[in-house]
C-alpha cells in the first residue's frame, strides 16, 4: 500500500500523487456506506494497479476540514489583499483569518499592487497582529520570492476577493503555472452558480496551491464563527489580555476593566482589528438569542 495526497477530486475519481507520480483511484464500496467523504488534501493510502489507476484504501486523520472550498489539510491560507482597485475592507480579512485560526491553520497577508501602492494601513494591521504579512508586486516581481518561500513545502489555499490579483501572484510564482491557472480561472467563470472543483496545484518547492475563488466562498465555513465566547481565541493578539479582565465574562465590547479595550486605548491592539472582532461578536450573539 501507497501513501499519497488527493490532488483532485472528480465524479468519483480521485488523482492521488506519492512524490512524482500520479495515480487515479476510485474508493472503496466502504466509503459510501460509512459515509467517508474523501475531499482534495485528504492524507490516503492506496494500492496501485501499476497501470497509473488504483483504488483508495483509507483516509488517513485530517488536521483540519473547510467547507467551501471542499479541502482538507490547508496549512497556509494565504490572504491576498490590495490597497487599490479593488481595495480590501480588513473586514473580510478578519473574517478569513478568524476562519483559518479557527482551523488551526495558519494564515498570511500579501498586500498586492503594492507598485500603485504600499497598502501602509493594510501591512499596519497585519503585522502589528503578529501575521506575516508580505508585500508583493505580481507586475515589478517584489516579495515575491518571500512568498514562494513562505508557502514552500504547504497546502495553501490563495483567496482574496476578484480582481486583487490572485492568478497573476500564481502565475509570478510558477510561471509554467500560467497555462493551468488561466484554464482554471475560464473553468471557474467567476460565476456564482458556476460547479466548481478543487484542485491542488504542485509549484517546484514542494508547496501544493488550491484555487479557490474569493471570499464568498468561505460563507459556509462562516457559519462555524457562530461561539462568542470562542471568537476572542480567534483573534491571535487578543491572547496576551485574556484573562485579565475585571469579569471572568468579560465580551471585551464594552465591558469596565477590560483589558482588551485597554490595550486598544493604548495602542497595544489595532482598533481595526478589533472592530472586526466586535462586528463578528454581535453577529455570533444575535444568532444565538435568536435560536435559544
Ligand atoms: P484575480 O481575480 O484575483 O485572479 O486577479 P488577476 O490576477 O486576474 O488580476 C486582476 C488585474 O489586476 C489584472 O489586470 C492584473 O494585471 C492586475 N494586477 C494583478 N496584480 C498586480 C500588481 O501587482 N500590480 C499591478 N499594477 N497590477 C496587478
Ligand atoms: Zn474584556
Amino acid at each position: 500500500m501507497k501513501e499519497g495526497v488527493i490532488l483532485k477530486a472528480l465524479s468519483g475519481f480521485y488523482t492521488v500523487a506519492d512524490g512524482e507520480e500520479a495515480c487515479v483511484c476510485k474508493a472503496r464500496g466502504r466509503f459510501r456506506r460509512e459515509q467517508i467523504v474523501p475531499l482534495v488534501g485528504d492524507c490516503v493510502e492506496y494500492s496501485a494497479a501499476g497501470d497509473g489507476t488504483g483504488v483508495l484504501e483509507n483516509v488517513l486523520p485530517r488536521r483540519n476540514t473547510f467547507v467551501r472550498p471542499p479541502v482538507a489539510n490547508l496549512d497556509r491560507l494565504v490572504i491576498i489583499t490590495s490597497a487599490v482597485i479593488p481595495v480590501t475592507d480588513p473586514y473580510l480579512v478578519d473574517r478569513m483569518t478568524a476562519i483559518a485560526a479557527l482551523n488551526d491553520c495558519e494564515a498570511i497577508i500579501v498586500v498586492n499592487k503594492c507598485d500603485i501602492a504600499r497598502g501602509d494601513s493594510l501591512y499596519d494591521i497585519y503585522s502589528s497582529a503578529g501575521f506575516l504579512t508580505i508585500r508583493t508586486s505580481a507586475a515589478t516581481g517584489e516579495g515575491i520570492d518571500a512568498l514562494f518561500n513562505a508557502v514552500a513545502g504547504k497546502v495553501c489555499a490563495f483567496t482574496g476577493n476578484s480582481g486583487v490579483g490572485k492568478s497573476s501572484i500564481l502565475n509570478a510564482l510558477e510561471p509554467s503555472f500560467g497555462l493551468q491557472v488561466g484554464d482554471v480561472s475560464q473553468k471557474l467563470g467567476r460565476g456564482r452558480h458556476t460547479t466548481r472543483h478543487v484542485e491542488l496545484y504542485k509549484l517546484r518547492n514542494g508547496a501544493l496551491i488550491a484555487d479557490t475563488p474569493g471570499f464568498s466562498a468561505f460563507d459556509t465555513d462562516m457559519m462555524r464563527l457562530d461561539d462568542e465566547e470562542q471568537l476572542p481565541y480567534l483573534f491571535q493578539e487578543f491572547a496576551p489580555y485574556l484573562g485579565h479582565c475585571r469579569f471572568t465574562d468579560c465580551a471585551h465590547v464594552s465591558e469596565p476593566g477590560c483589558a482588551v479595550l485597554e490595550a486598544v486605548a493604548n495602542g497595544l491592539l489595532h482598533p481595526s482589528r478589533h472592530e472586526s472582532y466586535e462586528r463578528l461578536y454581535e453577529l455570533a450573539k444575535q444568532k444565538n438569542d435568536w435560536e435559544k
